[in-house]
């Protein structure tokens, strides 16, 4: 479904945000304090605009409170990023996702109302730890502090055969297999009468600390 966004700042994160936006069909609109900023994405955006978004009347000019999504990527300059977030929602943005450069402006950015902050370095940090201590781990989401989902890689031939029962997946880690991908093919909520592959990939969900040790058995 078509939505319209809005991208404040037009550095390296939120030039990637307008990029894949625009590469999957979406109306992006791209505003930057720095021309130079706003040229390189002149021919990608919808609609791109040179203008400094912590002044008052430059977002109500731009209607943001009419976009589905309204991103803040400005890191550095905290001040603008407070107050671009602070108008976004004062003119009525629905879903505000700012991007903060430490915990203070976190703090700071969840106080003032954004719908999601995020930390990329950090985020993508602690994704790169994981990957390194985890590398049958294709993806992990983390639902709550308790809980996360995550795609493992079958790779221990002594799972191989055997049934998801069998393997007492759900009484060893208290973990629930949502779907299995086998050869390309995906089987959503399969039985626990399923009988693993090796290289199968299982999406599982349940204790974060159990879904790590589920991935350490799945290895060699
Ligand atoms: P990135 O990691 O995304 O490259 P950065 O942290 O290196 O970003 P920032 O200082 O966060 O750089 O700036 C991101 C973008 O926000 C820059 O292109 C900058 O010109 C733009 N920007 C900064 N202040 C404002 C403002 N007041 N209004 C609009 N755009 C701004």
């Amino acid at each position: 479904m078509k939505q319209t966004y809005a991208i404040i700042g037009l550095g390296r994160f939120g030039g990637a945000l307008l990029e894949t936006l625009v590469a999957n069909g979406q109306d992006v609109l791209g505003i930057d304090i720095n021309e130079e900023n706003v040229n390189d994405y002149r021919d990608i955006a919808t609609q791109v605009v040179i203008a400094d978004a912590q002044e008052d009347d430059v977002l109500r000019k731009l209607d943001i409170g009419s976009f589905d999504h309204v991103v803040i990527a400005i890191g550095h300059n905290m001040q603008a990023s407070i107050l671009a977030t602070i108008n976004a929602k004062d003119l009525g943005a629905k879903n505000v996702i700012a991007k903060a450069e430490n915990k203070i402006h976190l703090r700071v950015l969840t106080k003032i109302g954004a719908d999601l902050v995020v930390q990329p370095e950090r985020e993508m940090g602690e994704r790169v730890g994981r990957k390194l201590l985890a590398p049958n781990m294709l993806n992990f989401i983390e639902l709550s502090d308790e809980y996360s989902m995550a795609e493992v890689q079958v790779v221990n031939p002594q799972f191989a055969g055997k049934t998801i029962s069998e393997l007492n997946i759900h009484k060893k880690f208290g973990l629930n297999v949502i779907a299995v991908r086998h050869e390309g093919e995906v089987l959503v909520a399969p039985k626990a009468s399923y009988r693993i592959h090796d290289k199968d990939i299982l999406s599982v969900v349940g204790p974060k600390d159990m879904v790590d040790d589920f991935d350490q058995m799945t290895n060699n």
